[in-house]
């Protein structure tokens, strides 16, 4: 079975479990999608890019999930990300800090957005100005800020990871042709089984957004890549279709989303 994890942070690794990863790449999985946090991670990013071409593919970005960067850093990021422009296959992982954001209010803490709305305002700008994909953590109403912004630069090649959502935000999103990934989640997630169900199949891919670990079949697991492929097993049973179409779909899906040529089977 054909298979990219299409969301996942190598550099968040152990070095031996990071070393399981990537014996996986070409094998276990045709291909990764490796996200950045911030322009440390680019960098560690872009070596691995390099010495697992064609199977390891870099994004670029700054996790939103982290005090926004001051003006400095950002413009070393910007800058290096235009130096890097030909390396990366898309700008990400960029969005919203949906998780810091309601922690603090929880708390009973005020929490200021609009400095994260307007670097995320510039990251999609620079998306379309390098002409990338780009690689979106926005969940429940955030998305609903996220989708005006990519409407307003009329930006379409946007992929929201682990999305979560309203009925309604569902809806604009399959309208607008914008991709989601599917986590190991959906084994015990209903919400996650209804979206799949009722997501359009040719705008979906899989992810592990490793290391990130999961409940359910996979607990105590580590979570490398090869998850990806129970992920297409559970979306082949939730669309009805068979397994092999399925894991075709959607990894058509993820290559078309990241512009991925031929990927060179090594089995
Ligand atoms: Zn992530």
């Amino acid at each position: 079975m054909k298979v990219i994890d299409a969301h996942i942070h190598p550099e968040l690794y152990q070095p031996d479990q990071l070393e399981l990863l990537l014996e996986q790449l070409g094998t276990a999985v045709d291909a990764i999608i490796a996200v950045s946090l911030h322009e440390d991670s680019c960098r560690t990013n872009l070596d691995l890019a390099r010495v697992y071409s064609g199977k390891y593919f870099a994004a670029f970005g700054y996790h939103p999930e982290q005090p926004v960067p001051n003006v400095e850093v950002e413009q070393q990021l910007f800058a290096w990300i235009r130096e890097h422009r030909s390396e990366a296959i898309a700008i990400g992982e960029v969005g919203l800090p949906y998780y810091n954001r309601t922690e603090s209010e929880a708390k009973g803490n005020p929490f200021d957005l609009t400095p994260y709305i307007a670097l995320l305002d510039r990251f999609i700008g620079l998306a379309d100005e390098l002409n990338k994909p780009i690689v979106l953590h926005a969940v429940y109403e955030d998305a609903d800020i996220v989708c005006d912004l990519l409407e307003k630069h009329a930006v379409t090649a946007a992929h929201f990871h682990w999305f979560k959502g309203s009925v309604h935000t569902i809806k604009r999103m399959a309208n607008n042709g914008y991709y989601i990934s599917i986590t190991p989640d959906v084994y015990y997630e209903e919400e996650i089984r209804e979206l799949v169900r009722s997501y359009p199949t040719q705008q979906l891919m899989v992810e592990t957004d490793g290391p990130w670990p999961y409940e359910g079949p996979f607990a105590g697991k580590t979570t490398l890549p090869d998850m990806v492929r129970d992920v297409v097993i559970e979306v082949a049973l939730l669309k009805g279709l068979d397994l092999l179409e399925a894991s075709e779909i959607l990894y058509e899906n993820t290559r078309r989303f990241y512009r991925i040529g031929e990927i060179t089977q090594t089995d």
